[in-house]
């Protein structure tokens, strides 16, 4: 059954009685070389399990799975459920949760479905969690080697974004706090159904195994980031002033010290400047 096929997705909704629901971010891959190309490129390996957020109809789904050891996809909408029991009643080494993505347990996830494995997450994300979904999957440290990922073109660029130029932000150094982003290839509107407003790009995220940067309090260091680019195109200080209860010139003497200017804006800073930065708002807060 040919999965992009639009015949065969609108005899499929009619026989289950499906429509898309346009708040769950239902845009389904029609473009057949897409989904190959994600599971090829996200490091699907008979070696290796799969983890997919959002099947759809389980065009993605079915890739994955041909190329993994096992492939668990977790899906929110039960209305999918007959279409899926059809679309992959050949495929043995799939399993289907249907819950919430970000509600899940997902140590709990790792531990039943994944025990010792090495895992690959692949997804074609619904637009209005992108960022949440990358950042429970790097949060919580779990054992993914790499995050391969369809989001919307800009947040693609702002994700991949040199840390320290105009086009990064908040999400920019959080990605790369865990891992190293790379935009893999763009895809055109038109090859969804139904065709979104806007362009999507596939990037992954190797996440690192060991620990990047020396932080000493990453709470603390999260809290700066969201502060510093609270408001980007002004000097980081005001924001930083206020969040952390210092006055100014404590935070001019702390970024000094860190080799920073006083005078700087979020995007001037590299990944570097971020680390020291926070270790030393730490240690005048620990001294
Ligand atoms: N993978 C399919 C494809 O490429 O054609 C579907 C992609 S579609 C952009 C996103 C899918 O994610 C939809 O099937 C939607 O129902 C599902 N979804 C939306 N929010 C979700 C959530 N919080 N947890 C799990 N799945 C979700």
């Amino acid at each position: 059954m040919k999965l992009t096929d639009l015949g065969v997705i609108k005899d499929l909704f009619t026989r289950h009685g499906f429509s898309f629901t346009k708040s769950l971010g239902q845009n389904f891959l029609i473009n057949p070389s897409i989904c190959p190309k994600i599971a090829e490129m996200g490091g699907c390996d008979r070696e290796i399990c799969s983890l997919e957020i959002g099947t759809g109809i389980g065009v993605l789904t079915k890739e994955l799975a041909i190329r993994s050891k096992k492939t668990v996809a977790i899906e929110i909408d039960r209305g999918l459920e007959p279409i899926l029991a059809e679309t992959l009643a050949e495929i043995s080494n799939v399993e289907v949760i249907f819950a919430d993505f970000m509600e899940i347990d997902l140590k709990k996830l790792f531990e039943e479905k994944f025990k010792d494995e090495e895992v690959v997450v692949c997804a074609n994300l619904p637009y209005y969690i992108t960022s949440p979904v990358i950042m429970r999957i790097l949060e919580e440290k779990l054992p993914v080697k790499s995050l391969t990922v369809m989001v919307q073109k800009e947040a693609a660029e702002r994700i991949c974004a040199k840390v320290g130029t105009r086009e990064c932000g908040a999400l920019t150094v959080a990605v790369n706090y865990y891992s190293d982003p790379k935009k893999l290839f763009n895809v055109t509107r038109g090859s969804f159904a139904p065709a979104p407003n806007v362009d999507s790009s596939v990037i992954r995220l190797d996440i690192a195994k060991e620990k990047k940067y020396d932080v000493k309090d990453e709470k603390l260091f999260f809290r700066v980031i969201k502060s510093a680019f609270s408001q980007r195109r002004k000097q980081m200080i005001n924001p930083l002033s206020a969040e952390l209860a210092l006055s100014k010139p404590t935070l001019s003497g702390i970024a000094e010290n860190s080799g920073i200017k006083a005078s700087a804006r979020a995007e001037e800073l590299s990944m570097e400047d971020f680390v020291q930065l926070c270790n030393g708002i730490y240690d005048h807060f620990n001294d």
